[in-house]
């Protein structure tokens, strides 16, 4: 058996969100396009002698134990397949926390992968991605990994054609928002046809690696509840267009905002500027990033969900 393992906790961003409605039972039935980006928390887990389960983070307001996400799947498994050893695991937090990039939801996913590996466990990607269900709708995508089309309350997926290749500038305001509000907040009955991005049309467009086409359709309904309250996501699309964006968008729930660059001097420019000259006056992060995507999956489209 490993003793100690090194793991990439990849973020992710989305190039578009819409919600379809509410459901009787409070939850969104949602239509997106997902994509990981190159930006990772790194997790060093080790078998230790000492029992139980420790998890820590490097950040005092990303909760440590119990209520780390992380924690909840490595208990899961512990109860599920009866570990005894102890296990340590310490999570360095890369992603913005509270920002729409799912930080908490990778950090649990790569969790499961690790210690699926770590103990032998013998679960297929597709049994991990099921028991990452109860702990988070985007927990499954996170073990996925890459492009791809999410349905249900999320947990639905398809594996798209990765993305075409292209340059993200992330950039994280120094507000943090709360996903449950801001889902609470949207009234999807009252979304006007033309607030809805074109999810279909988009899928299509990185089926025919056309970046122009994904960039046209950059969309995400809950910019309509989340940019009104917090101005500066318009703001920061703003400067990103103005300096060389092909297309910008809030990811998730927000507040982070990335832009789409084709050229990566200018892509790094912008970063510079908007960490240098903004900050920390509107930004607390940027990163200048890219799309994550196992190429070796190219045109394979993986349903991972059962209909
Ligand atoms: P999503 O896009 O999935 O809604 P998010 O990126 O907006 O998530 P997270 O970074 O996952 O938000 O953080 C949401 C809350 O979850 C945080 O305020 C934090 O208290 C809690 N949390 C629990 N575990 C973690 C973790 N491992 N990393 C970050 N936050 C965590």
């Amino acid at each position: 058996m490993t003793d100690r393992m090194e793991l990439k906790a990849y973020g992710k961003i989305n190039l578009g969100l819409d919600v379809i409605r509410k459901r009787e039972d409070g939850y969104h039935e949602v239509k997106m396009v997902m994509q990981t980006v190159s930006l990772y928390d790194k997790i060093v887990m080790e078998r230790t002698d000492k029992p139980g389960l420790y998890v820590e983070t490097n950040l005092p307001y990303v909760p440590n134990g119990k209520e780390n996400l992380a924690y909840r799947a490595a208990q899961k498994l512990i109860d599920e397949f009866g570990i005894r050893d102890g296990l340590d695991i310490k999570i360095r937090k890369m992603i913005p926390v509270a920002a729409g990039m799912a930080g908490g939801s990778t950090d649990a996913a790569a969790v499961l992968v690790g210690m699926n590996r770590m103990f032998r466990l013998g679960l297929s990607k597709r049994e991990l991605m099921k028991r990452g269900v109860p702990l988070g709708a985007d927990v499954p995508y996170c073990i996925m990994r890459g492009t791809a089309l999410a349905e249900g309350i999320g947990e639905k997926l398809t594996r798209l054609s990765p993305a075409p290749v292209c340059h993200i500038v992330l950039v994280k305001p120094q507000i943090s928002v709360s996903t449950k509000e801001v889902y609470g907040q949207l009234r999807a009955d009252a979304l006007k046809p033309e607030q809805h991005p074109d999810i279909d049309g988009m899928c299509r467009a990185i089926e025919e690696q056309d970046l122009d086409g994904v960039i046209g359709r950059l969309g995400n309904v809950l910019e309509t509840v989340t940019a009104i309250s917090h101005p500066e996501i318009t703001t920061i699309k703003r400067l990103l267009m103005e300096h060389g964006a092909e297309g910008a968008l809030m990811s998730g729930s927000g507040p982070t905002v990335f832009g789409i660059y084709k050229d990566r001097e200018k892509a790094a420019e912008a970063c510079r500027f908007l960490k240098e000259e903004c900050g920390p006056r509107l930004t607390r992060q940027v990163f200048l990033t890219g799309f994550f995507n196992n190429r070796k999956l190219d045109g394979q489209r993986e349903k991972c969900h059962e209909k």
